[in-house]
């Protein structure tokens, strides 16, 4: 560990992957494990999807990488497919989802400098939330533990606890820019947005001139069984931040506006080295094609359906260690009585893996292309690890 060439920033654990096919992956001594992980929400259609090895393939002997200085095809295209199928007009690529949300913030200001209100600048934000670690996605973030050490934190962010309308209301003042806002808090423990919530912060925003920028990092693309889960809730935003399964494992970030909340975008604003290039677009536009697929995202509800029914089974026979399930499609989780790092790590003892979050909660986040089968053989092996918790607890 000592020697190790790496900066000390993640706490790893002690496994690595030779090679992936679906919801599968072998490590490098051959052990064959159950992804619940999905690389945090990215790997959306698995791992080697062909659909995506094949896009990949066939971009990489044409061209990589133009710069943006150019027109670059796979990008209009990308944007277009994007477009078509969300509230947005315009599309910022870049590479993750800090850099989205970098965008979004950068969008949101801009609207109100050309609009004549060069004193708009501060962005609401909400307890629980997690929106990146570049040092303006964490002053929106606003969690110290993640700001501590690291000097004076961007200005302009105003936190409110919890869900409530009056409290936004009572932080507004002349100087707010927008609202920033995940529709189900993911790193902060798949926290559910009510639906009347998100109408309530769109009707102010109306009212009061501001713009609603969803971060949809984690919840886009297919996670919720919808393409964006603002879907969900019937209220579309004027800025929106994805990453994650946008190139299903190959870096990807957007940020989406409607025309009128891109308006302060114009040349020489903003820019990206790398973000749209036509290797990244065309992996892209592959995981959008199976994903709009007919049928494809009525059924990742479906199964998130069913993996929801079949984790609860095995919370209420359980109750000393888990005690409730949460979520929307396929980004659920179990809330954990024990700390969620024992759970995580009995779970890769039964060759299974989920990713830990806020509240003490334990995500399961399978591709979204996973079967009933692998569904069924996911809850067994988590009902395994909790058992062997168990008697180790007893023990
Ligand atoms: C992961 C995540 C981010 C940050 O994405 P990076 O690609 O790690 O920069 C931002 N917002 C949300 C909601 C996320 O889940």
């Amino acid at each position: 560990m000592d020697r190790s060439p790496l900066f000390d920033t993640f706490a790893r654990a002690p496994i690595a992957f030779e090679r992936g096919e679906g919801v599968w992956l072998t490590t490098t001594d051959g052990r064959r494990m159950l992804d619940f992980s999905a690389g945090v929400a990215v790997n959306a259609l698995g791992h080697a999807h062909p659909a995506l090895v094949g896009a990949i393939k066939a971009q990489a002997e044409k061209v990589w990488h133009v710069s943006n200085l150019f027109r670059i095809p796979e990008q209009e295209k990308f944007a277009q497919t994007l477009v078509d199928n969300s509230f947005a007009e315009k599309v910022f690529f870049c590479n993750s989802g800090a850099e989205a949300i970098e965008c979004a913030l950068k969008t949101a200001r801009r609207y109100h400098f050309v609009g004549g209100h060069p004193e708009r600048t501060r962005i609401i934000t909400f307890a629980g939330a997690f929106h990146g670690r570049t040092l303006a996605a964490l002053a929106a973030t606003g969690n110290p533990k993640y700001l501590e050490g690291f000097g004076p934190a961007p200005e302009g962010f105003d936190q409110v606890d919890g869900f409530d309308l009056e409290a936004v209301e009572a932080r507004i003042g002349p100087e707010t820019a927008a609202i920033l806002i995940e529709p189900i808090q993911g790193e902060g423990g798949i926290r559910l947005v009510p639906g009347a919530f998100l109408r309530g912060l769109h009707e102010l925003c109306d009212r009061l001139g501001l713009l609603l920028v969803f971060d949809e990092v984690q919840t886009g693309i297919g996670r919720t069984g919808k393409l964006f889960a603002y879907e969900w809730s019937g209220v579309a935003p004027d800025i929106m931040a994805s990453a994650k399964g946008l190139g299903g494992g190959f870096p990807v970030g957007a940020c989406l506006a409607t025309a009128e909340a891109a308006r302060g975008m114009t040349p020489g604003t903003h820019g990206s080295t790398f973000g749209g290039n036509p290797l990244a677009m065309a992996v892209g536009q592959a995981v959008l094609d199976v994903l709009l697929a007919d049928g494809f995202l009525d059924e990742v509800a479906r199964k998130g359906l069913y993996l929801k029914q079949r984790l609860a089974s095995v919370v209420d026979s359980h109750p000393d260690l888990v005690d409730q399930v949460r979520g929307e499609g396929l980004l659920v989780g179990v809330r954990c009585k024990v700390p969620v790092a024992e759970v995580g790590a009995a779970m890769r003892d039964q060759d299974l893996l989920g990713v830990g979050a806020g509240e003490n909660v334990i995500r399961m986040l399978p591709p979204l292309i996973v079967s009933d089968a692998e569904i069924d053989e996911g809850v067994r092996r988590f009902e395994a690890a909790l058992e062997a918790l168990e008697q180790a607890r007893a023990g």
